[in-house]
């Protein structure tokens, strides 16, 4: 079977070889313990819930308009308004098969082949594949945990080189918990105005953001400057609506036709129901949504405190998302000398799921999530601190 030379550039998911391990495991009748999800442990909002029941009900089940129904393309553009005071008309926005079809049809959008993409490193697993598929070079920045896994506008100025058309910037990050400042995340977009670098800012995580830290948004940069930053949103993890399949982007009414203009020829709108959920989600009551981030803000502080009592590890405090990401690289051995192979021996002999840092492009580190109950992560991490400490 002849498969396109595109696609043979891509690589597959790293993350299968770890889950594929897993399974083989617990098949032969081992526990094993998953710190490598990346989704919310509590279930969908019951009002959302209920929102889908009564679209089915009610047969809101048919096609609709490409970018989203007018009312939660109102929604969105509420979202945006309240948490960030930015006003936008429902035309510089669309809704999108999560968050993921938001960033892949900017990129396929915005890039003719050939074009750069900043990324800063450590990245969330998608971005280089999805610059490649749209043809363009994904050019990695790299940030360190001793600066927090943050980079600066010198970073950005070491890393660019002419043919630099965009750079992704993640805050919340995933794998990292990183959450730039509204300061430093200005300081980004100054930069990439001044050399005319396109931002498309995956805001995904902004709800979990943990106090004293505050969510910071390109969102009032993009009032300013439409033309040169895409804001992209979803509900699966601050709504704990994975399955739903509801991404959302504020851009510049231009993007968003182009946006719609390759869903019209791809998926076509959302699911009908998934977009009545959503606008339940988006104009309904947010007790749950601080339930779960208080309860997230709390395993942060237990998962932190257990993997930096590890002699040798290194793990700055994340301020936001689920996700912690230790620089294990001190603990490396002739036999064990690399993120996989650390991943490899935790699932042998502690019966825990990681995710090595490579597949994130930090080769020093690990990736584990705390979506978990605490209990579990408890009786995980001690699994953990055992292998790898003794
Ligand atoms: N961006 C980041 C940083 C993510 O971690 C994820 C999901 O893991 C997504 C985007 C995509 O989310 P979804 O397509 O489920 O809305």
């Amino acid at each position: 079977m002849r498969i396109s030379q595109k696609l043979s550039r891509i690589k597959p998911s790293a993350t299968l070889a770890i889950s594929s391990k897993a399974m083989e495991l617990r098949a032969q009748g081992r526990e094993i313990i998953s710190l490598s999800v990346g989704e919310p442990d509590f279930p969908t909002p019951k009002h959302i819930r209920e929102a889908a029941k009564q679209a089915v009900d009610e047969g809101f089940t048919r096609y609709t308009q490409v970018p989203g129904i007018p009312e939660l393309r109102q929604a969105v553009a509420g979202y945006f308004a309240d948490h960030y005071g930015v006003n936008a008309g429902p035309e510089a926005t669309i809704v999108t098969n999560g968050g993921k079809q938001s960033l892949y049809n900017i990129l396929q959008a915005l890039l003719d082949p050939g074009d750069k993409v900043l990324i800063p490193a450590p990245y969330w697993v998608s971005y280089p594949a999805m610059v490649q598929l749209a043809d363009g070079e994904p050019v990695t920045v790299p940030a360190t945990a001793d600066n927090g896994f943050k980079i600066t506008p010198d970073d950005l100025d070491r890393a660019w080189t002419p043919g630099v058309r965009a750079m992704i910037l993640n805050s919340p990050s995933n794998p990292t918990g990183a959450h730039y400042t509204q300061l430093e995340m200005d300081a980004l977009a100054d930069w990439a105005l001044s050399k005319d670098v396109f931002i498309i800012a995956d805001e995904i995580y902004d709800q979990l953001v943990y106090s004293p830290a505050t969510p910071a948004s390109l969102a009032p940069f993009w009032k300013r400057h439409p033309e040169h930053v895409a804001v992209c949103n979803g509900l699966a993890k601050s709504f704990a609506m994975t399955g739903w399949r509801v991404g959302f982007t504020l851009a510049h009414p231009d993007l968003v036709k182009a946006m719609a203009k390759i869903q019209g020829q791809s998926t076509s709108n959302i699911c009908s129901i998934s977009q009545k959920a959503a606008v339940a989600a988006l104009t309904g009551p947010v007790d749950e949504v601080n339930h779960m981030r208080e309860a997230f803000a709390r395993r942060r502080d237990l998962v932190l405190g257990m993997v930096t009592s590890w002699p040798g590890v290194v793990c700055p405090k994340p301020d936001g998302a689920f996700y912690v990401f230790p620089d294990v690289s001190a603990l490396y051995t002739e036999a064990m000398p690399d993120s996989t192979a650390t991943c490899a021996m935790l699932l042998e002999e502690a019966g825990v799921a990681a995710v090595p840092g490579a597949a994130f492009g930090d080769d020093r580190c690990v990736r584990f999530s705390y979506a978990l109950d605490d209990q579990t992560l408890v009786t995980a991490l001690e699994k953990v601190g055992q292998a790898i400490v003794g």
